[in-house]
């Protein structure tokens, strides 16, 4: 199912009891209204998880809303730098970007319904709306960036926001700050039941994968990302090489076109120079809404690679354990939250060691299968969305029960 899903459908999906977990926290909540408010609603995980969730809270009578805080070009341009800045880029945020960044609030507290039980804000885009917060209502800033090492001038400028909520919810411990507010971690999660993640018959995979233009006659090596120079896709295809010399495989690199991303086009560009020639090395380039294509491609891969030298959560490392893949992956951001080193895949930290690992596991078809089950397990209990529900259940309960 792709579609819109009911609680009932993720029954015998979701850990056993959980359903029941989940009625029982909503209950005393019925009625309770919940906004949440980012930047858009499509496109990045924050959007495609809140359209999976809201229908779910909705279930449980919890009344949900959405709204999009929008504004002119400028904006978006000043909300990337402060993204960027609050990761640690060295770059500068002037006083004109401070200034278009409150005038697209002030103007967005205009038009916005912002009256709720419970407001959460996602990210720095919509943080100073706290502004037009009414009396009475708990607001929860909720992180989704690693805001361990950011630039001084963004942080002080947006900290005083911040500190006006009623919590902060960060994606894991290492990407929190100190606040003088209560502090939350709650992970991301997937949706077992999305077009990504379903269930997929063999025939299928294959029709798709081939049409992709990927021979499935020998051991597959994947990579799903962005062509980003954090996600590392040229170490990705150094690491294949010295596997290689010693083992018959494939690489398959996919992420998007990266057509509006200057940087990404020259990671593609320098991606495409590297795997020129060596017929074994697939580029594939997915239009964004190529959902299924990836599940089809998570499935067939032997390993999922997800080498990345700095990472937010790392999601497609967590579609991968779904779908029952040992995943082989930089041991940076939330990917050490997600791959129990050893045990559902191993974490690693150069190419020698991404190389090492993939070998190992090619040459040991049993202990990827083990693996494989084990890291679905995983998955089952800390990464779907039903785990996500109850973790917003529990903030009503203590914000607004
Ligand atoms: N993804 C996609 N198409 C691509 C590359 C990635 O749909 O060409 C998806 C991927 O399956 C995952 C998300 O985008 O759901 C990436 O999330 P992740 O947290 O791994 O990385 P981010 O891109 O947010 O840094």
């Amino acid at each position: 199912m792709s579609g819109e899903a009911r609680l009932a459908d993720y029954e015998g999906i979701a850990p056993a009891g959980s359903l029941r977990l989940v009625r029982h926290l909503a209950q005393g909540l019925s009625g309770r209204t919940f906004l949440h408010v980012n930047s858009t609603r499509q496109g990045g995980g924050v959007a495609e998880i809140l359209h999976r969730l809201l229908p779910l809270l909705e279930e449980v009578d919890v009344r949900t809303r959405w709204e999009v805080i929008a504004g002119p070009p400028e904006f978006y341009a000043v909300t990337k730098r402060i993204h960027n800045t609050l990761q640690g880029a060295d770059l500068p945020f002037t006083p004109g970007m401070q200034d278009s960044y409150l005038d697209a609030s002030r103007e967005a507290l205009r038009h916005l319904d912002l009256e709720a039980d419970l407001v959460m804000i996602h990210d720095p885009q919509p943080a100073a709306l706290v502004d037009g917060r009414k009396e009475g209502t708990r607001w929860i800033w909720r992180c989704h960036i690693d805001l361990s090492r950011p630039q001084r001038g963004t942080w002080s400028f947006l900290e005083p926001f911040v500190r006006r909520y009623d919590g902060a919810v960060f994606h894991i411990a290492a990407f929190a700050r100190r606040l003088p507010i209560p502090c939350y971690l709650i992970h991301p999660s997937i949706d077992p039941l999305s077009e990504k993640n379903r269930d997929m018959d063999p025939r299928e995979v294959e029709r798709r994968v081939s049409a992709l233009g990927v021979p499935l006659d020998r051991p597959v090596l994947l990579q799903v990302s962005r062509f980003d120079p954090f996600k590392d896709p040229l170490g990705v295809i150094r690491a294949f090489r010295l596997v290689r010399k010693v083992r018959d495989c494939i690489l398959v690199l996919a992420g998007g076109s990266a057509a509006d991303d200057p940087e990404g086009a020259e990671v593609l560009a320098r991606v495409r120079e590297e795997a020129a020639g060596d017929p074994d090395v697939h580029v594939l380039l997915l239009p964004s809404d190529a959902h299924a294509d990836i599940n089809a491609l998570q499935r067939a891969a032997t390993i999922v690679i997800q080498k990345s030298t700095r990472e937010g959560f790392g999601l497609t490392v967590a579609e991968a354990m779904w779908k029952g893949r040992p995943v082989v992956a930089g041991a940076v951001g939330g990917i050490v939250k997600q791959v129990l080193d050893g045990i559902t895949g191993h974490l690693v930290h150069s190419v020698e060691g991404c190389a090492y690992a993939v070998r190992r596991l090619l040459g040991d078809p049993e202990g990827r299968r083990t693996m494989g089950r084990l890291a679905k397990e995983h998955a089952r209990h800390n990464l779907l969305i039903t785990r996500h529900l109850a973790d917003y259940l529990q903030m009503l309960r203590l914000h607004v029960g």
